[in-house]
């Protein structure tokens, strides 16, 4: 069993008051690893060290090229490591070995994108028009302490994700991963000490969001909170920031649609919407979990999706050939079923799956259903499980209209080969991401986000170095 410690400035650390929490394997229940309850008292340490560090400057003004160099040192580590990491992620999350191999790639590549930003973050000079003779100019400069809170779902890239763009901008931070997957985030604390990074400039505390996240969020020698999670504790989030006014990004929930229109390749259409939708057992915000289809195709892409659901192979993520992993814990499963009955109630049928899967561990079959009446709540709220309705339109315009009728608006995928039609929708569709003809295809120099109650700002790319930036403007009198 792996006994974990926060990690506090340079030291390996138990919770202030000595209490812990266990976390499980959600393959079988088997109990894992046990890690402290961090909590305000954790927090204000953490904090502390943070500040220190960021003041010291040993970070936040060290030369960009030798930033640079420590984050590509650290993508290295995680690249040779990788294969720890990977299983270390099946254990505590359930996600199959393949996907948690490709995740650590995305973390290495993450780390390896933003070490090339350290050099390029640069201020503008030009000539201005008051009167007088004047230099002006602005620099970036890190916004401070960063306090990261990540969710359970995709664990690792969560935290590669947050740190790699704040550590790229100069921050020190406090990291608190999700209670029931804290395990790769410590190790990878460690990781980021044998690279280089100095002590103190990044902090874990291991916690429940009610203790340690909501310090970490209303903490007021905290410049920032970055924020991945429903978006209901997202409000919360920003309820907790607003007490010393800290910059907050948010990346919440989603109830994304998929588009088929009848001109659509039907079994590439299929594919894609399966793996949308099923892709980490539902547990994505991205998920496609509405499904538009022109009522002339319906019973075939019904069928080629159950088709393609019915060749997923369900089970223990450490297992040959499993696609779907188990659901996080047992209250997920709970959930999961739970909507599906009352999407059955408000007059959806099962076209495949529908149940849970065995009596160990918490395993679903993929479902799909028909669709419900147009007020169910399965149409409104996030799953979080491998559900999907597929829901027929008569025109082009009707899709579009459910397509938005959502409070959400993180992504969604249009299958067509009608070009014109394709720009059109992605053009209409009010959403942070649209995929046309692909699925769930994601480069990290493109923006990530959600318009609506999906987020505040952008990941990835220029834009995910933002938030973790300010700027200041320089006016020098030349006279
Ligand atoms: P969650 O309950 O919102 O938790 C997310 C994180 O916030 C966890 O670390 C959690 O700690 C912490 N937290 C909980 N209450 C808090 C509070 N009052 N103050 C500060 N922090 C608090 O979300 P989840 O159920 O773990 O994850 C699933 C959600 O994440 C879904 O809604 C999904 O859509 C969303 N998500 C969004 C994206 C995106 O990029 N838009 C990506 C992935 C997931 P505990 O672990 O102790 O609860
Ligand atoms: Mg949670």
């Amino acid at each position: 069993m792996i006994i974990g410690k926060m990690l506090i400035g340079e030291a390996w650390e138990d919770a202030a008051d000595g209490t812990f929490f266990d976390t499980y394997n959600p393959s079988n229940s088997e109990l894992i690893g046990r890690v402290p309850a961090g909590n305000k008292a954790d927090i204000d340490r953490a904090v502390a060290a943070a500040r220190a560090a960021f003041s010291s400057g040993i970070w936040s003004r060290m030369k960009p090229a030798e930033r640079e160099a420590i984050l590509w040192r650290v993508a290295d580590l995680l690249e040779k490591q990788g294969a720890e990491f990977a299983e270390l992620e099946v254990l505590d999350n359930g996600m199959p070995l393949a996907v948690a191999k490709g995740m650590v790639q995305s973390g290495v590549a993450m780390f390896r994108y933003y070490a090339g930003w350290c050099t390029k973050i640069q201020g503008v000079s030009g000539d201005i028009s008051v009167p007088g003779d004047f230099h002006a100019y602005t620099r970036r400069e890190p916004v401070g302490v960063a306090g990261l809170i990540t969710p359970w779902n995709v664990p690792l890239v969560m935290a590669c994700m947050k740190l790699s763009a704040a550590l790229a901008a100069g921050c020190s931070v406090v990291l608190k991963p999700a209670e029931e997957t804290p395990l790769t985030a410590l190790k990878l604390g460690q990781l980021l000490l044998d690279a280089g990074i100095p002590p103190g400039v990044v902090n874990i505390v291991t916690g429940y969001g009610e203790t340690a996240g909501a310090a970490l969020a209303s903490h007021p020698d905290v410049d920032k909170i970055g924020f991945t999670g429903s978006t209901e504790v997202g409000r919360k989030i920003i309820i907790a920031a607003s007490g010393n006014l800290k910059k907050v990004s948010l990346e919440l929930g989603g109830k994304s649609p998929v588009l088929v229109f009848k001109d659509a390749d039907i079994t590439a259409a299929a594919r894609g919407a399966a793996l949308g939708v099923f892709f980490n057992s539902g547990q994505a915000c991205i998920a496609g979990a509405r499904i538009y289809v022109d009522r002339s195709i319906l019973a075939e892409f019904s069928e080629a999706m159950a088709a393609v659901a019915a060749n997923y192979k369900v089970g223990d993520g450490l297992a040959q050939g499993t696609v779907l992993g188990p659901l996080i814990s047992s209250r997920q499963l709970e959930r999961a079923l739970d909507l599906v009955q009352s999407g059955i109630d408000d007059g959806a049928q099962l076209v495949c799956g529908g149940s849970r899967l065995g009596e160990q561990g918490f395993f679903m079959e993929p479902t799909i259903l028909t669709a419900p009446c147009r007020e169910a709540r399965i149409l409104k709220e996030e799953v979080f499980g491998p559900v999907a309705n597929i829901i027929p339109f008569d025109s082009e315009a009707e899709a579009i209209r459910h397509a938005n009728d959502t409070e959400y608006g993180l992504a969604a995928a249009v299958w067509t080969t009608q070009l014109g039609r394709a720009h059109r929708i992605a053009k209409e569709l009010r959403v942070g991401t649209v995929w046309i003809n692909t699925a769930l295809t994601s480069d990290l120099a493109m923006p990530f986000g959600g318009y609506k109650q999906s987020g505040w700002g952008r990941e990835r790319g220029e834009e995910g170095l933002s938030p973790f930036l300010e700027t200041k403007t320089v006016y020098a009198c030349l006279d």
